[in-house]
């Protein structure tokens, strides 16, 4: 069925996001190491595949498992001929115009360069067929008179692979771009084998709760610690409604932070005790949020600043007087806060001199430790009034004798309104509740409970960021399993 082919070998993985994940899928489709590597034949095999997905999604009854393939075709091409509602439901009136899709660039047409890879193309499409274009609102729209874009065979195909190398759901895709290719392969490879088990299972066959960000934090653990790497989510909602794109970014030393992470026992120790922690269940005990997901999403920073980031859920773990962290525990805790700060921020604050006056502050006072610790916690995260519990502090120590181990100079990086200021008082109060557990002066507001811990430690043991890295295609969305009940 292939005419000559009139385009070069290969495949080009241009800078367009949506693009670029379609050409990474069409590669992993095809078992090509990188899209330059696809040949004309591994096009006839992708093309022939897709076609088989498409017509089966869009000839499946409503309700059946197949018919979630066709939410996620929908999403992405909302009035194309598979997704129409007024489309065929007769196999052989609808093949031949999926099919017509991904034909061959004839020869002896007349060619334009393909609007996204610059080949020369035959075919011209409209944003019927073009993944996220179908928008009003979006700035894709032609000028009047031109009848739509040349796409070269490649970027077609690619525009249609698009789901299987995104992760989807059935109103949104978030693909990946990032400055090394092997976290790109991987993304798709994995997003690959879940597409697959979409289309057998449908979504009610994947674990709820699962996000993208897992999965791209696990291929940014496998480029090791010397490969320095920025990543960026965006995530594409189209819905012939309200179309919106989400960007969120990762900064480049987040592998070496990871690697620092997965080689020290009790750094692997917090990671676990975050994302038991970020674990979340309906009160039938499902998992609606999963812990290894959300404790991934940390490390992603939104483009409007409207993120959470991993320093203040450290602080607001080690900071809740309702929990019963232990000694072991809150210490590993506080470690990771630290590594984070030097390793992701470039901080690298010695606060233990300050945070002793605290902690001295609230031992040595006159009754119970309790009311200092209260009126610490309430000020922690304030410049001005931390400032004045720290001269407050200074003052009684020293009107008492004792030693001092910091002034004002020390404490003055803390309690001004500069960068980083915020987070080194986060650490500030990390320090200083670890240093009051260690003498022993009570933190938690509950003695902890040993039950509680048991059953901790066994889920500790599982790896971070879910279960490793086997072959099982529920792999990509793991988040724990029933053992997990109760623990958080
Ligand atoms: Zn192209």
């Amino acid at each position: 069925m292939t005419a000559p082919a009139i385009n070069p070998p290969g495949l080009s993985a241009t800078s367009h996001p949506i693009q670029r994940a379609g050409a990474w899928a069409v590669a992993v489709l095809a078992d090509r190491a990188n899209p330059q590597e696809v040949t004309e034949a591994d096009l006839d095999a992708v093309a022939a595949r897709l076609v088989e997905d498409v017509m089966a999604a869009a000839l499946a009854p409503k309700n059946s498992t197949a018919y979630d393939w066709w939410k996620v075709l929908f999403a992405l091409f909302p009035n194309s001929k598979a997704t129409h509602s007024k489309r065929p439901r007769d196999r052989a009136v609808l093949l031949p115009e999926i099919v017509a899709l991904f034909v061959p660039d004839g020869p002896g047409s007349p060619t334009w360069p393909c609007t996204f890879c610059g080949v020369p193309a035959t075919a011209v499409w409209t944003k019927k067929n073009l993944p996220m274009y179908d928008t009003n609102k979006a700035l894709n729209t032609l000028p009047p008179g031109v009848a739509g874009w040349p796409i070269c065979r490649g970027c077609r195909i690619a525009a249609w692979a698009l789901p299987y190398g995104a992760w989807v759901t059935a109103g949104s895709a978030t693909v990946l771009s990032c400055e090394q290719e092997a976290a790109e392969r991987e993304f798709s490879a994995r997003n690959v084998l879940r597409a697959r088990r979409i289309m057998q299972l449908g979504f009610d066959g994947l674990a709820a709760g699962a996000r993208p960000e897992v999965v791209v934090l696990r291929a940014l653990k496998a480029l090791g610690p010397d490969l320095p790497a920025a990543a960026t989510l965006w995530s594409f909602k189209n819905d012939n409604q309200e179309p919106w794109l989400r960007v969120t970014r990762t900064r480049r030393a987040v592998p070496l932070f990871l690697a620092t992470v997965e080689g020290n026992a009790e750094l692997r120790r917090a990671w676990r005790l975050l994302e038991l922690a970020l674990t979340r269940r309906d009160k039938n005990g499902q998992v609606v949020a999963s812990g290894p997901a959300e404790a991934a999403r940390l490390l992603f920073e939104a483009e409007d600043g409207r993120s959470r980031s991993l320093l203040s859920q450290l602080h607001q773990l080690l900071d809740e007087p309702e929990k019963s962290w232990s000694l072991r525990n809150r210490a590993a805790l506080t470690q990771l806060a630290f590594i984070y700060a030097e390793e992701i921020l470039g901080m690298n604050p010695d606060l233990k001199p300050v945070a002793t006056v605290i902690a001295d502050w609230i031992e040595y006072g006159s009754g119970a430790p309790r009311g200092r610790l209260a009126e610490y916690r309430n000020v922690a995260l304030s410049d001005y009034k931390l400032g004045a519990l720290l001269m407050q502090a200074h003052f009684r120590l020293t009107l008492d004798g004792r030693a001092v181990s910091a002034g004002p100079e020390d404490w003055r990086p803390l309690i001004q309104q500069r960068p980083r200021s915020w987070e080194q008082r986060m650490l500030l109060s990390a320090t200083v509740l670890q240093l009051l557990q260690e003498r022993g002066v009570a933190v938690n507001e509950r003695p902890i409970d040993p039950d509680d811990e048991d059953r901790t430690e066994r889920l500790l043991a599982r790896p971070m960021l879910g279960q490793g890295d086997g072959e099982a295609v529920r792999d990509d969305d793991c988040v724990d399993d029933d053992d997990d009940r109760g623990a958080a």
